[in-house]
């Protein structure tokens, strides 16, 4: 009997945005999954910037995008971690307002209902929709600060 001859992979992949590692990153990350079938998913952050990069991308956020755009065909799922990661996005003035509440704990709020977590999230898959991208999961929603820790501890 012939032993099964493959590994096991788990990995984590992380700042696939266009400010930390770039575009290119991305696009080579997405080669190695294709050529290799890796299967797995990756995180978008559309408001990361403190902007949404699908309007007026920059250069380097249209590249990103479009890798974004590309990553399904190469069998990696595009997550959200909401739209920013860290304060609730104005998606009327396009930015994160100065001192906006975190996602991560207005997402455990009792006092939020949900037709306005419903807005938010349509909004966000909106934004998408305009850059070609199709989440297909959701993320940690909680940012790193100490408040979304303790939240979500
Ligand atoms: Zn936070």
């Amino acid at each position: 009997m012939p032993r099964n001859r493959k590994t096991l992979l788990s990995f984590y992949c992380d700042d696939t945005s266009p400010y930390a590692v770039g575009a290119k990153a991305f696009q080579t990350f997405l080669d190695y999954c294709a050529e290799q079938k890796i299967a797995g998913e990756s995180s978008a952050i559309l408001g990361g910037g403190g902007h949404s990069m699908t309007r007026k991308p920059s250069d380097e956020e249209q590249a990103f995008l479009k890798q974004v755009a590309r990553a399904w065909d190469c069998g990696i799922g595009t997550h959200m971690e909401v739209m920013t990661h860290s304060g609730l996005f104005d998606f009327q003035t396009n930015r994160e307002p100065e001192g906006a509440v975190h996602e991560g704990l207005w997402l455990h709020e009792p006092a939020v209902t949900q037709a306005e977590y419903e807005r938010y999230f349509r909004s966000i898959l909106a934004e998408g929709d305009g850059a070609g991208i199709r989440f297909t999961g959701l993320t940690w929603p909680g940012c790193g600060c100490d408040p979304c820790k303790r939240r979500y501890a």
